[in-house]
């Protein structure tokens, strides 16, 4: 890519990192909460590392990836290397060991046997990994998570696996929902996350909202966002 295409698309960067962060505090503070209370995760699915290097000098300290194998394809060209990494796409059991120990968090655990997996590999490696159930709250049939109502059921088998830390819950509405309809689904994961939080130490992380409907998230009580194309671009696939 040319030197000058490359520095306008940092710019386009700069410019809508600081239109989110304004995004995220008036949000934050139409519901009574800071900024602060809100963590802000750049998805960078199909971003090149230099760009995603560029948010990084920009104050982003959380990344995401859908896919294990582009995470790691990646690791060697981050800076700083040890900024913080979530896996937030769907994970094949024979992939977790690949994992462990390059993110922190798996937001996308969407069964117990996943669990179960991620928990021998993060002993083995003797790690801990952080997880958050990923829900689906829409019912779709082509998503993959657990249904709403199994939830708590699941949650609490998969919180007496050692090596994993059970940190809260993620979801992702289904993409056609209107507003009056999205904040339903917000506010029911929110009773959920509020509902499960006492039971768990350290359950903290409410992840909901992605570039189109992040605003409406956080005034539902989104914990985190998790930003791809708002922030990067739109992709081109
Ligand atoms: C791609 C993706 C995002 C970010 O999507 P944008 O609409 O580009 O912000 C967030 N969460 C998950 C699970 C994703 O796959």
């Amino acid at each position: 890519m040319e030197k000058s295409l490359i520095d306008a698309r940092k710019r386009d960067i700069e410019e809508n990192y600081k239109e989110i962060a304004e995004n995220i505090a008036a949000a934050a503070a139409r519901a009574g909460r800071t900024a602060a209370e809100v963590r802000l995760m750049a998805v960078t699915k199909t971003v090149e590392p230099v760009f995603i290097n560029h948010a990084l000098s920009l104050g982003v300290d959380l990344i995401g990836e859908n896919k294990v194998q582009e995470l790691l394809s990646k690791l060697d060209f981050l800076e700083p290397a040890n900024v913080e990494k979530h896996l937030i796409g769907h994970l094949q059991s024979n992939k977790a060991r690949k994992i462990v120990g390059v993110v922190t968090t798996v937001q996308s655990l969407d069964s117990v046997p996943l669990a179960k997996e991620l928990s021998l590999r993060s002993g083995n490696a003797g790690v801990e990994t952080a997880v958050l159930l990923e829900v689906n709250v829409g019912e779709e049939a082509s998503k993959t998570g657990f249904l709403y109502e199994a939830v708590k059921d699941a949650a609490a088998e998969i919180a007496l696996l050692p090596g994993l830390r059970l940190r809260g819950l993620m979801a992702v509405p289904p993409l056609e929902a209107e507003e009056k309809e999205l904040r339903g689904y917000f506010a029911k994961m929110r009773r959920l996350f509020e509902d499960m939080k006492p039971l768990y130490p350290g359950f903290d992380t409410l992840s909901l909202g992605m570039s189109g409907d992040y605003p409406i998230a956080i005034e539902e009580g989104a914990t985190m966002v998790r930003i791809g194309s708002a922030l990067f671009g739109a992709r081109r696939y």
